[in-house]
C-alpha cells in the first residue's frame, strides 16, 4: 500500500476515498467527518446484527451505515446499475 499505485486515485477536488464505500460527502469535509464517526461507531458494535431495511436479514450495523442495506441487497443492486463492474 504506496501512495502512488499508479492510477490517478488521488484527491480529486469533490472526490472523497470513501467514495466507493457509499459516502456521500463529495468533498464536503462536515459531512465526510459525520459519516466517518458513525462508520466508526459501527464498526466497534460489529458483533451485532440489525436487521436488512430492505430485506429484514440480519446484517452488520457497518453494513447499514455504509450502503444502507445488507451486503446481499447491495450486491444484487449493483449488479443492476453496473453490470460491468463486478
Ligand atoms: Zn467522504
Ligand atoms: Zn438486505
Amino acid at each position: 500500500m504506496g501512495p502512488d499505485r499508479g492510477g490517478p486515485i488521488a484527491t480529486h477536488r469533490g472526490r472523497c476515498a470513501e467514495a466507493h464505500l457509499g459516502c456521500p460527502c463529495r468533498g464536503d469535509e462536515t459531512i465526510h467527518e459525520e459519516r466517518s464517526r458513525e462508520i466508526t461507531e459501527a464498526r466497534g458494535r460489529s458483533a451485532e446484527s440489525v436487521e436488512c431495511p430492505e430485506c429484514g436479514s440480519p446484517t452488520t450495523p457497518l453494513a447499514i451505515v455504509s450502503w444502507g442495506n445488507c451486503r446481499a441487497c447491495r450486491t444484487a443492486q449493483s449488479r443492476e446499475v453496473n453490470p460491468l463492474r463486478w
